[in-house]
């Protein structure tokens, strides 16, 4: 699967804001966006200004990107949310996100299962969760209502399993999913509401980039 190689913190340089993309580090003192927030690269610093000065398409655009990266997907995947949104009777800004988050991946970070996205893609990838009781290595895999999540049989004994109990302990999980974290295990009870997905997502600048 394709994935972002660069450091990933020069993303959230180039947004201008945090994006959580690496655990633990993010909540730290060395965040990039801590120290050195400024667009990367030879001009970062000069082209700060121009952040307050974008266009629409420019403000369309950061959107798009900004929602592509917290959710670390490619454009052409992500353009195909955005058509198959296009489709459904609903927002299609709405059903946009709540397709990003019913993504495998994203909802075993939600449960508190990983600290960043990319770590529950690579946890999915190495197989170690069950949906429904059947192996899955497939982190776009998007989960329905009533969808059981679990950790391998196989996988349990590894040290980071059977640490992650107390990890997951101190995040919080959304309402729309039930966990319990001893065993872990987790159940999607419905879809999310516009409010328990990131506020500083704009779908609607998305949709916008898109219908251009
Ligand atoms: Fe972004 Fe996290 Fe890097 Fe900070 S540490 S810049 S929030 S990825």
């Amino acid at each position: 699967m394709a994935r972002h190689t660069d450091p990933v913190c020069k993303l959230c340089r180039r947004e201008g804001e945090k994006l959580f993309l690496k655990g633990e580090r993010c909540f730290s003192p060395k965040c990039a966006i801590e120290r050195r927030n400024y667009p990367p690269g030879l001009h970062g610093k000069g082209a700060e200004w121009r952040r307050s000065r974008e266009s629409d398409f420019g403000k369309q655009l950061r959107a798009k990107q900004k929602a592509r990266r917290v959710y670390g997907i490619y454009e052409r995947q992500f353009r195909r949310y955005f058509r198959e949104a296009l489709k459904s009777r609903s927002l299609t800004g709405l059903t946009m996100l709540q397709m990003l988050e019913s993504r495998l991946d994203n909802v075993i970070y939600r449960m508190g299962f990983a600290s960043s996205r990319a770590q529950a893609r690579q946890l999915v990838n190495h197989g170690h969760f069950t949906v429904n009781g059947r192996r899955t290595d497939v982190p776009s895999m998007l989960v329905k209502e009533g969808d059981i999540i679990e950790i391998r049989e196989g996988s349990r004994a590894r040290s980071f399993f059977k640490e992650l109990p107390d990890f997951a302990k101190g995040r919080n999980a959304p309402d729309w999913i039930e966990r319990d974290v001893n065993k872990l295990t987790g159940t999607v009870k419905r879809l999310p509401e516009r409010a328990e997905i990131d506020a500083n997502l704009n779908e609607q600048l998305v949709v916008e980039f898109y219908s251009r």
